[in-house]
Order: structure tokens, then C-alpha cells, then sequence
């Protein structure tokens, strides 16, 4: 993960480490090479620039310290940067003191979404709750399976409405009825699972903002493809500007991305980045934590 962002902001680094102190002069170089490993890794412009100009304001309104060379005083003011930039704390799921807790994810066709349900599910499970699946994919039959078979491995139950063994195509009503099932058999999660499409859809839109409106989740949950660097920031904002969604959800954090989707989407649409998802196992999820995050970046 991030193999290339890393080793060019490493070198960037390396150039300030043989300097006595740090100068506009002597930075100027470190910050464009900063901002091009940045561009280069399909970091969104605007936040690449932004980056380095509070990089560069913060290395030179630093006190110079004794005790630690120019070039580390650097490593810290652009790991201190990286960790703003990915939000600086993990946040949790907003829980709803009564339950059931209902949790909408959304987000487009192949991102991973139906297979973030089954790991959500799991990772509540571990901690002693009781989630339910509901299956709101209700267009692709193949997509209420897959749903259907990631659960029963993990023993966690499905909500869908099946009539004459074919698929009720109503997405609300899956929900609102998960939810009630949910209260009837004292689950106290419901997952809500939506139809996607491969790209931005107005149908789409109606019906996550329907499901949206019909059950009042407490926690609304983007999840988005991290290989798909600007366009993962695009799909975020167009998201966010009809859904006010809580979080973020990365997923295939483990594939060869570039790095882009995860450094720019908390500053652009301003929300949290809540999971990383590294993995096709439903096991490889993990909250996001800003702070580990940016110590892998830095190597
Ligand atoms: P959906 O169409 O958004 O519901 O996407 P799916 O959950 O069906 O996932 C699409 C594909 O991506 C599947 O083959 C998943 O196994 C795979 N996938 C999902 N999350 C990850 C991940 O974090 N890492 C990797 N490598 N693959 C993933």
C-alpha cells in the first residue's frame, strides 16, 4: 500500500537531513518534490497545495531545537500534516441508545459494499451485538445471494422479501421491514445493504435518499473503492451532497493503490474516514486510525 508515496516522500525528507537549519531557500526544493509525489499518488490538487503551504509555514515558524536535526523536525511537521489531513481521530459508529441501531451504506456497483456489510456485521458480532443483514440490492438477484452466502458464513441473519421465489424489487420496503423485524426479534443492529450502479444514477440517488427518509438511519455509511483515486473523491461529494452521509468506508486499502481517494476525501467532503477494508476475507476490516495511517505512509 502506498509503496510509491512513500518512497518519494522519503526522499523528498532525505534532501532537507544534511541542511543546519531550515530556511525558505533550502525547503523550497523538499516542498515541490512533496507536492509532486503527493500529485503523483492522484492526490486532489487543491489538497496537495494546501499540504505543502502548511508544511512549509509550520517548518518555518518552527523554534529550531537542539536536540533533533532540521531534516527529522520535517518528518514531524509532515507526519503531524498527514494525520490532519486523514481527520486526526478515529471515529466510532454512531450508536442509537435505543435499539435497534440502523446503519445505511451506500456507494457504487463493485466498491465492495455488500461485502463491507457481511464484514461490518462480523465486527459487531465480536463485539456481543446482534446485527441483522437487510438486503436492499433487490435489482441483481446475484447481489441478495451474495449477501445471503456472506452471512450464513458468518451466522449472522438476512432480511429480504422473496415472493413466488423471485425478489420483491422494493427497496424501502426491505428496510422499513428489516427494522421492524429487527425490534420483533430483538436484533439490535440492522445493516441496510442498497442497490449501486457503476456509475453516478439518478434512480440510484432517489432510492438510497427514499430508504433514507423511510427508516431515519443513525449512521449513513459511503463506501468507496480506494483504487479509484479522483474519481473516488468525485463519487464522495456527489454522495455527500444528497445523502449527508456520517462516514467513509476505504476499501481495498490492500490492492496497489496510489493513495489519492484516502489523503484527499476527508479534507474534500469533510467527514470521516470510519473503516479500511484490506481485504476480501470478511475478517479484513479494521476502524481507521489517522494516526497509523500516516506513520505507514511515511514508512
Ligand atoms: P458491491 O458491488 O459494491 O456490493 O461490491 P462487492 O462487495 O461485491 O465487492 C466487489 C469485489 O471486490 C468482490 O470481488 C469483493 O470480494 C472485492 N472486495 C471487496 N472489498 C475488498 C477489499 O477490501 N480488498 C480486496 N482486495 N477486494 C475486495
Amino acid at each position: 500500500m502506498f509503496e510509491s508515496l512513500t518512497e518519494k516522500l522519503e526522499a523528498a525528507l532525505k534532501s532537507v537531513s544534511g541542511q543546519g537549519r531550515i530556511t525558505e531557500l533550502n525547503i523550497a526544493g523538499t516542498m515541490r518534490e512533496i507536492r509532486r509525489a503527493l500529485l503523483e499518488a492522484d492526490v486532489n490538487y487543491q489538497v496537495a497545495r494546501e499540504f505543502t503551504e502548511r508544511v512549509k509555514e509550520k517548518a518555518l515558524g518552527t523554534k529550531v531545537l537542539s536536540s533533533v536535526s532540521p531534516g527529522q523536525q520535517l518528518v514531524k511537521i509532515v507526519y503531524d500534516e498527514l494525520v490532519r489531513l486523514l481527520g486526526s481521530e478515529q471515529v466510532d459508529i454512531n450508536l442509537s441508545p435505543t435499539p435497534p441501531t440502523v446503519i445505511l451504506v451506500a456507494g457504487l456497483q463493485g466498491s465492495g459494499k455488500t461485502t463491507f456489510c457481511a464484514k461490518l456485521a462480523l465486527y459487531f458480532k465480536k463485539k456481543g451485538r446482534a446485527p441483522l443483514l437487510a438486503a436492499a440490492d433487490v435489482y441483481r438477484p446475484a447481489a441478495v445471494e451474495q449477501l445471503k452466502t456472506l452471512a450464513a458464513s458468518i451466522n449472522v441473519p438476512v432480511y429480504s422479501i422473496e415472493e413466488n421465489g423471485q425478489v420483491v424489487q422494493d427497496a424501502v420496503r426491505v428496510a422499513r421491514e428489516a427494522v421492524q423485524e429487527a425490534r420483533r426479534t430483538a436484533r439490535d443492529i440492522v445493516i441496510i445493504d442498497t442497490a449501486g450502479r457503476l456509475h453516478i444514477d439518478e434512480a440510484m440517488m432517489q432510492e438510497v435518499e427514499q430508504i433514507k427518509e423511510a427508516v431515519r438511519p443513525h449512521e449513513i455509511l459511503f463506501v468507496v473503492d480506494s483504487m479509484t483515486g479522483q474519481d473516488a473523491v468525485n463519487t464522495a461529494k456527489a454522495f455527500n451532497e444528497r445523502l449527508d452521509f456520517d462516514g467513509v468506508v476505504l476499501t481495498k486499502l490492500d490492492g496497489d493503490t496510489r493513495g489519492g481517494a484516502a489523503l484527499s476525501i476527508r479534507s474534500v467532503v469533510n467527514k470521516p474516514i470510519k473503516f479500511a477494508s484490506t481485504g476480501e476475507k470478511l475478517d479484513a476490516l479494521t476502524p481507521f486510525y489517522p494516526d497509523r495511517m500516516a506513520q505507514r505512509i511515511l514508512g
